[in-house]
Parts: C-alpha cells; sequence; structure tokens
C-alpha cells in the first residue's frame, strides 16, 4: 500500500487515564518507582515503558513524537523543545572531534551558524555545497565525513534535495543522510526515499498557530536511544527537552495538518502562477520555471502540494521593504519571519533569518536584496488576496 502519511496519524488511537477523547497531559517532571531495583534498571536503559524523569521522556512527549514517527514513518522520533533543540544534538550525536560534514550552502541561518562558527571549536568541519549538483557534493566527500545535511526545501531559496540520489551517495561511503523536512510536511517524506534522520522545526507548519517553539528528530529506535542516553546522549545531556503541556497542544494541531497543507498549497500555487505572469521573478517548486520542479515532483505525495513557501523579487531592499510595510497595513499579513501560521507572513531574508550568511556568499547562492520570502496563509479568498497584493505592488513601484 502507498505510504499516506496523513492516514498513519489519523489511525493512532490513545485515551486519556478516565476515557478522555484526549490523552491526559503528564503534569509531571519525574516519576515513582515500585521498587528501587526497576529505579536502576531504568538509569541503565533497561526497562521499557518505565518513566524516570522528563528531560528523558514524558508520556505526552512519547504520544506526539509516535505521531511524528507515524508521519514520516520511521521507527520512532524524539520531540524537542525547539528546531534547533533538535538539530544540534543530532549533529553532535553522529559527529565528533575530526569528523566532516558535508552540508547544503543554503540552509536555515540558525543551522548554518552552527555548523560554520561553532562546531569548528569542537573540531568539527564542514564543507557547504551546491546540493543539486550531486558531482561536487560527491566530490566534497573526505575520509572523514560522517554526514550529508540538507533540507528537503531549502531556506530560504526553495531549492530542492534530490534525497533519493544523495541517500545513494551516502549508502556508498557509508554516511549519515539527515534531512531537514520543515518547509514540506506530508509533501515530502525523507525516509521513505532513504534518508536516516528526518528533523522538523514544529514551530512551523507542523503546530501551524505561532503560539509554541517545538522541534523533532525522526529516526530509528537505536539512533533515538542513542540520543536519549544517560550516559552519552546528545539530547538528554544537552538538555532542549520539550515540556508535556506544549506537545499535548502541538498533538492537537497536528491533527488538521493534511488539511492545513492543502489549503498552504493551493493558495502558494495560485499567488505564484499570478505572479510570475505578471512579470515577477517568483520562485516556487510548483511552477514549471522552477530548476527542481521535476525533482520535486518525483519525490511528492501529490495530494499535499508543493507546499505554502514562495519567493519574490521585489529589485532593492527599499522596495521589498516599502512593499511588505504596505501589504502589513492592508492586513494581507505581517511582517514576520517565522512561518506556516494561518495568515501570511513576509520577511526579507537577506536582512533577517539568513543575515548571519556573509554578504558576499549571500550573492554567491543567489540570495538578492530584494528577495521576500512569502509563507502564505489558509485565507478563504486568494483571488480577492490576489487582486489586493497586485494593487499594492502597483502602487510601490515593484510592478
Ligand atoms: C525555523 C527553522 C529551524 C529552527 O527551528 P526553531 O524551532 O526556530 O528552533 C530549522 N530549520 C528550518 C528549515 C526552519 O525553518
Amino acid at each position: 500500500m502507498k505510504f499516506k502519511p496523513a492516514n498513519n496519524i489519523q489511525d493512532l488511537q490513545y485515551f486519556g487515564e478516565f476515557g478522555g477523547v484526549n490523552p491526559s497531559i503528564s503534569d509531571s517532571s519525574t516519576y515513582t518507582f515500585l521498587s528501587a531495583k526497576t529505579m536502576f534498571d531504568t538509569f541503565e536503559g533497561n526497562t521499557d515503558g518505565c518513566y524516570l524523569y522528563s528531560r528523558h521522556s514524558s508520556p505526552s512527549n512519547l504520544y506526539l513524537g509516535e505521531a511524528l514517527a507515524a508521519m514520516e514513518g520511521t521507527e520512532t522520533a524524539n520531540v524537542a523543545g525547539s528546531g534547533m533543540g533538535a538539530i544540534t544534538p543530532t549533529i553532535l550525536q553522529i559527529c565528533g572531534n575530526g569528523d566532516h560534514i558535508v552540508s547544503s550552502r543554503t540552509i536555515y541561518g540558525g543551522t548554518y551558524a552552527f555548523l560554520k562558527n561553532f562546531t569548528p571549536r569542537m573540531g568539527i568541519e564542514t564543507s557547504f555545497v551546491d546540493i543539486t549538483k550531486l558531482d561536487v557534493v560527491e566530490a566534497a566527500i573526505t575520509d572523514n565525513t560522517k554526514m550529508i545535511y540538507c533540507e528537503s526545501v531549502s531556506n530560504p531559496l526553495l531549492e530542492v534535495a534530490d534525497i533519493k540520489a544523495l541517500a545513494k551517495i551516502a549508502k556508498k561511503y557509508d554516511l549519515k543522510l539527515v534531512v531537514d523536512n520543515t518547509f514540506s510536511p506530508l509533501s515530502i517524506a525523507p525516509a521513505q526515499l532513504g534518508a536516516d534522520v528526518v528533523l522538523h522545526s514544529l514551530t512551523k507548519f507542523i503546530n501551524g498557530s505561532s503560539d509554541t517553539m517545538g522541534g523533532v528528530v525522526c529516526a530509528s529506535s537505536d539512533f533515538i536511544n542513542s540520543q536519549k542516553s544517560v550516559i552519552d546522549g546528545a539530547s538528554m545531556l544537552l538538555g532542549a527537552s520539550m515540556d508535556s503541556m506544549r506537545s499535548a497542544s502541538i498533538l492537537k494541531n497536528m491533527r488538521t495538518l493534511h488539511i492545513r497543507m492543502k489549503q498552504h498549497s493551493k493558495n502558494a500555487a495560485f499567488l505564484a502562477e499570478k505572479f510570475e505572469a505578471d512579470g515577477l521573478k517568483t520562485v516556487y517548486p510548483g511552477l514549471k520555471s522552477h530548476p527542481s520542479h521535476e525533482v520535486f515532483t518525483s519525490m511528492m505525495n501529490k495530494e499535499y502540494g508543493y507546499g505554502g513557501m514562495l519567493t519574490i523579487d521585489a529589485g532593492s531592499l527599499e522596495k521589498a521593504n516599502e512593499l511588505m510595510e504596505l501589504m502589513q497595513e492592508k492586513n494581507l499579513g505581517y511582517l514576520a519571519v517565522s512561518l506556516g501560521f494561518y495568515k501570511t507572513l513576509f520577511s526579507a531574508p537577506g536582512t533577517s533569518t539568513s543575515s548571519e550568511i556573509p554578504e558576499d556568499e549571500q550573492a554567491e547562492m543567489g540570495l538578492t536584496d530584494g528577495l521576500i520570502r512569502f509563507s502564505i496563509g489558509l485565507d478563504n479568498d486568494i483571488e480577492r488576496t490576489y487582486e489586493m497584493m497586485n494593487a499594492c505592488m502597483k502602487e510601490v513601484g515593484v510592478l
């Protein structure tokens, strides 16, 4: 049967302790044991189903992890307090002193800064490459390489990684392929295409209400257990754990993820086609003009579309800023970073989320001053939205 990520979430069943239709929230940081021996065994990692301390796991966190593992089709998953709280312990679990990473050069600014500025302190070196050029990826691999790191759809340039082909390279050299799938939940299922570890910032589409942070690592039980080890597990020891109250609320929001993603994708596809027809430089993986349109199409679960993210080039930072301020004034969305909200969010990545990347490197990767990144909202009447955006573009002279 074809892998249907939303069905897998929907088919999970759990009840509260009094038969509530929602699981009870575990409002405790620590847990009692009936015998001292069981406590000892649990510390040694030998007792399944026993809770020790909520930095390690809690019933609420396990429920959310189970739903996310069902979505990605991995054995299990471990939630974290933020996306970076999932990404950094994954990198540090796989790599140590003397190791090397081949990473896409167009990744989330925080991940880029971690690999570029922080991990070299620990003797971990990273080569940043154009992930769409498979020969360049392969040529960057050295004897010390442990990991290929990329985003399925990259932030902010919406480059698409050919996960199947990258998985083949990773296998050939015995490397871990780690994929951040934050921009394309449900649409792309990287583990089904050969990725070893799938990461998400739950802060974005998956939670979808911009009221909390969260992250997740979806992987094999062996990998997740190693991250949670009380002896040397990077998640357990670095401590970016999620609170049970939050995991319970994210689990509830996840139930509508499939409906939201379809609407985000439908609206973004509509606007991208209109913007392109108006002569704006528009980047959206669903457009035939997108260099990786075919690759995305070959990987996707079609019913969820090409996602809610698109970019346009307003020509200059001044024009971009003017346009964003006017669109906010007309209540077409918010001038804010982040993504996956019910309202459209827009920002200029060069001066915000990707400002960690030096200007010359921004230019080299095609991140122009006038670039505006849109996370398209759930607007019911997207034609009206388009007409109003079009009027704003004419008013500031972008069109
Ligand atoms: C936001 C984001 C992150 C970081 O997640 P936080 O929840 O902000 O820590 C990582 N990767 C991508 C692609 C993101 O958009």
